[in-house]
C-alpha cells in the first residue's frame, strides 16, 4: 500500500458528460469519463500532479514520442460490486509491469502513489462512470510518453504520465478463426516484445490486415528465428487445453507477462488442472488438433478476458476446434474470473483492491 501520499491538484469538470453516454450500448474505447490524471516528469522528478477534466493535451510538433516511439501503456479494469464498491483487479501487477516496460524503454519509473494512489483518487471522482451491468466494466488506460521538444534520437528528459478511463460493455465475441503466422513476426528474442510499448502494436497491424483479407480474425504469432514455436495471439497471450492439461508458452523477452494469463494459471492450479508453462511447438498443437486431443485454445487478455478459437489455420488447412459448452475450460475460467472481479464471489486470491 502507499507509503507516502502524493497530493493531486483536483479540478472538477463543470459539465459532466455522463448523461450523453448510452450505457446500454457501450462501444469499446469510444466514450471517455469526465476526468483524467496527468503527472509530468521534469528535472529528474515527478510533479505537477493533476486530476483535471478529460480533454486535449497541447503538444509541440517536435514531441519526441511522436517520432521515435518512446511510449508505453497499460490496460486494466475496475468493476462495480453488487453493493456499489469500486474494485480494481490486481492493479499492483499492472504498476510493476509498467515500470518494467519503462526500464526497457529508458523511461523513469512511476511511483506507486502516483500510479495506484492517483488512480484511486481518479476513480473516486469518476465512480459513477464504473458501469454495473452484466459484463460491463471501466477500462483504464495509463500511459507515458517522451515529451522533450527535440528530434535528436535520445532518451527524453521530460515525460507525461496520463490515466484516462472508458466505460466498456461485455466484450463477448464469437469464437475466432486464427491463422498461424509464418512470415511476419510480432517480437524477437532480445527485442521489446515483453514491454507494452507502442511500436509493438503499430507493427502488428499490417500482418493482421493481410490475415483478415484471407478470412481470419486474428493471428497466432510464432518465434522470430524459426517460426516453429507459438508465441502469442494478436495482442493476447495464448493458451491451449490438450489432453486435459493447460499449456501456455513460458514468458520470455518476446512474450508479454499478461495478468490475465497468470490469473488463469492460478485458477487452473486451484482446480487441480495440470499446468505447463514451456515452449509450445506449432506441430504439437496441430497434431493434437488432428487427433481430436485439442480440447480448447484461446487468447487471454484484459479486454476480452478469454477469446476462444473456433479454427486454427496452418499451412492453408483449417483445423476446427470442438464447440464450446458451459463445461469448456475457457467458459468456466472466464465466468470464475468475472464473478471474482465483480465481488460476486469470494476473492480467494486477494486480487481485488477496493477504491
Ligand atoms: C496487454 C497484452 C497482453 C495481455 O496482458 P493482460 O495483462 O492480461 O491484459 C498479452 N499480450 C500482449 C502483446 C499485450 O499487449
Amino acid at each position: 500500500m502507499a507509503t507516502e501520499t502524493t497530493t493531486f491538484e483536483i479540478r472538477k469538470t463543470q459539465h459532466s458528460r455522463i448523461a450523453e453516454v448510452d450505457f446500454s450500448n457501450l462501444v469499446f474505447g469510444r466514450s471517455f469519463s469526465d476526468h483524467m490524471l496527468v503527472s509530468i516528469y521534469k528535472d529528474g522528478q515527478w510533479g505537477q500532479n493533476q486530476i483535471i477534466p478529460y480533454g486535449n493535451l497541447s503538444l509541440s510538433p517536435a514531441t519526441a514520442a511522436l517520432h521515435y516511439g518512446q511510449t508505453i501503456f497499460e490496460g486494466m479494469k475496475a468493476y462495480k460490486s453488487p453493493d456499489g464498491e469500486v474494485l480494481l483487479f490486481r492493479p499492483f501487477d499492472n504498476w510493476k509491469r509498467f515500470n518494467l516496460s519503462a526500464q526497457r524503454m529508458c523511461m523513469p519509473a512511476v511511483p506507486e502513489e502516483i500510479f495506484v494512489g492517483g488512480l484511486q483518487e481518479l476513480l473516486r471522482l469518476d465512480s459513477d462512470w464504473v458501469p454495473e451491468g452484466a459484463g460491463q466494466s471501466l477500462y483504464i488506460r495509463p500511459y507515458m510518453f517522451a515529451a522533450d521538444e527535440y528530434i535528436g534520437v535520445k532518451a527524453s528528459d521530460t515525460y507525461y504520465f496520463v490515466i484516462f478511463t472508458c466505460p466498456v460493455g461485455n466484450y463477448y465475441s464469437k469464437p475466432v478463426k486464427v491463422k498461424v503466422e509464418k512470415e511476419y513476426i510480432r517480437a524477437a528474442e532480445g527485442g521489446v516484445g515483453a514491454a507494452k510499448c507502442g511500436g509493438n502494436y503499430g507493427g502488428s497491424l499490417y500482418p493482421a490486415r493481410l490475415a483478415q483479407q484471407q478470412g481470419y480474425d486474428q493471428l497466432i504469432w510464432t518465434d522470430a528465428k524459426e517460426h516453429l514455436y507459438v508465441e502469442e495471439s494478436g495482442t493476447m497471450n495464448v493458451m491451449f487445453v490438450i489432453d486435459g492439461r493447460l499449456i501456455t508458452p513460458a514468458v520470455s523477452s518476446s512474450i508479454l507477462d499478461g495478468v490475465t494469463r497468470k490469473s488463469i494459471i492460478a485458477v487452473g492450479e486451484y482446480w487441480n488442472i495440470p499446468v505447463e508453462q514451456r515452449r509450445v511447438s506449432v506441430d504439437e498443437v496441430i497434431e493434437a488438433a488432428k487427433e481430436g486431443r485439442l480440447d480448447a485454445a484461446f487468447g487471454a487478455g484484459t479486454a476480452a478476458v478469454v477469446s476462444p478459437f473456433s479454427h486454427i489455420a496452418y499451412e492453408d488447412v483449417d483445423y476446427a476446434l470442438p464447440e464450446l459448452t458451459e463445461n469448456s475450460f475457457p467458459v468456466r475460467v472466464k465466468d470464475f474470473l468475472e464473478k471474482l472481479r465483480t465481488g460476486r464471489s469470494e476473492d480467494i486470491f486477494g486480487w481485488n483492491l477496493k477504491v
